[in-house]
């Protein structure tokens, strides 16, 4: 026994709260529509879980951070998939998919069949074990990727105030979660692999700026190594971090943020991957014409680079998410995603904005002994991408546009003399 529907969303994160408000939006019927999540809550702002979320003053907390709110929309409370017939199947897994029959099966043995799939699975956070260290079910070892996780990390973020916590990785995860660690007072080490903080995305001279603003703040840095191991007390938590180096750091708590791998499992052997996710056409359709693939889990034909990539940020989940729906629900109008990368981070009073893409001969500009800097990436005579800290939102604006035009550079000491001027004139 089950239930059919037109449309089925599997996944209740980020993509699926767009993904329903673009549905709604363009008309979808009230009983076509369907959501399973494994998460307890209705689709929510994930973002939040490693920024207001963890602030120990007046944090946020749901429904304040239910979708859309992140984009200034209207705030999707279980109220809204109700009053709007959508069936929310929620703290339920999908164990197995039959793109063949069309066809779910839940972990409550329900066979849930639709017409048009939305595969929103997101990622899971890499574990330790991954990496041959054991250690990741200690109670004070946390990981952040959902709801369920943040409320452990908080609870053991309170339970050890004034003692010492290690950060292992220096990306996204690992900087806002130690920005966090300091200002709920505890002393934070940040270890990680590589020379400098946010490799995949900082030069240098950037990761220089945000690594002494942190240790303004009291963040240590540990780097250019790994762990290898922990120490456990006799309740099985972790006591202490040992390092490749040979160090040992004391440890009351430790977060681990050592990147993510898409959740592609239910359709594996069923449908083409590409870059460890599903891969689909720029209408976010994947190999099975009648199943669509969003968010973090999506490899899709980045236009702009003429090339495929999975993105793993939240723009770009609500934007694909809704241009999956314009092709599902109006093919005829609707063309190729036609997308520019955009990333952000905000940890104390530091705020980012990136886009385009970090490849090519870098021009720093600005002033790094102050609050407004950034930088230009050139490939191929090209402006491709451009990073700005500090900056307005007509600055930020003004970084997206120039980017998005893809001018050619042809004078490289006129833009290193304009800085960001270059941007705001193009
Ligand atoms: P998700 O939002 O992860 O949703 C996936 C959903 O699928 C989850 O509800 C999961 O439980 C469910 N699911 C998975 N498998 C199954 C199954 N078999 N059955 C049922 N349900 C299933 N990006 C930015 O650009 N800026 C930020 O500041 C930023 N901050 C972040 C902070 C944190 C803590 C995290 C973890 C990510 C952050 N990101 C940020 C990244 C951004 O949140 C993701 O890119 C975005 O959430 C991707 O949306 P998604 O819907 O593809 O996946
Ligand atoms: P990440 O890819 O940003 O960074 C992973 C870090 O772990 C890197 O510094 C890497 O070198 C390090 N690392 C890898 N192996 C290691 C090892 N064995 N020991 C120590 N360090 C190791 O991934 P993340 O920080 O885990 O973030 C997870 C996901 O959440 C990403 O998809 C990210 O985009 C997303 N996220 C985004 C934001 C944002 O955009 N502002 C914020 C939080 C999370």
């Amino acid at each position: 026994m089950g239930r059919a529907f037109v449309y089925v969303i599997v996944g209740g994160g980020v993509v699926a709260g767009y993904a329903a408000h673009e549905f709604v939006k363009r008309g979808v019927s009230h009983g076509e529509l369907c959501i399973i999540s494994e998460e307890s809550v209705a689709p929510y702002e994930r973002p939040a879980l490693s920024k207001g979320y963890l602030l120990p003053e007046d944090p946020a907390r749901l429904p304040s951070f239910h979708c859309c709110v992140g984009s200034n929309e209207e705030k999707l409370t279980p109220k809204w998939y109700k009053e709007h017939g959508i069936e929310l199947i929620l703290g339920t897994q999908v164990k197995s998919a039959d793109v063949r029959r069309n066809t779910l099966l839940t972990a409550t043995g329900e066979t849930i069949s639709y017409k048009i799939l939305i595969v929103a699975t997101g990622a899971r956070p890499l574990k330790l074990e991954e990496f041959g260290v054991s250690g990741s079910d200690a109670g004070n070892v946390c990981y952040l990727r959902d709801l369920a996780d943040a409320d452990r990390l908080v609870n053991v973020m309170q339970s050890c105030s004034g003692g010492n916590a290690v950060v292992i990785g220096g990306g996204y995860i690992g900087m806002e979660c130690a920005a966090s660690l300091v200002i709920n007072k505890l002393n934070t080490t940040m270890v990680f692999p590589e020379a400098h903080c946010m490799a995949r995305l900082f030069t240098p001279k950037i990761a220089s700026y945000y690594e002494e603003f942190y240790k303004s703040k009291g963040v240590k840095f540990i780097k250019g190594t790994a762990l290898t191991s922990f120490d456990f007390n006799t309740d099985g938590k972790v006591t202490a971090v040992n390092l490749r180096d040979g160090n040992k750091l004391p440890a009351d708590m430790v977060v681990v943020g050592i990147g993510i791998r898409p959740n592609t499992s239910l359709f594996e052997g069923q449908l083409t991957l590409e870059k460890n996710g599903i891969k689909v056409n720029g209408r976010m359709q994947s190999s099975n014409s009648s199943i669509y693939a969003v968010g973090d889990v999506a490899a899709f034909p980045v236009k702009i680079f003429g090339e495929t990539r999975r993105l793993e940020h939240v723009d770009c989940a609500r934007k694909s998410a809704r241009h999956a729906v314009a092709a599902i629900m109006e093919p005829e109008k609707t063309g190729e995603f036609d997308y520019l990368p955009f990333f952000y981070s905000r940890v104390f009073t530091l705020s980012w904005q990136f886009y385009g893409d970090n490849i090519g001969e870098v021009f720093h500009f600005g002033d790094f002994s102050g609050k407004t800097f950034g930088a230009y990436w050139i490939h191929n005579g090209h402006l491709v991408g451009s990073f700005l800290e500090g900056g307005t939102k007509e600055q930020y604006e003004a970084i997206a546009q120039a980017t998005r035009l893809k001018p050619a550079i042809e004078d490289l000491t006129e833009l290193k003399r304009q800085g960001l001027g270059f941007a705001l004139s193009v």
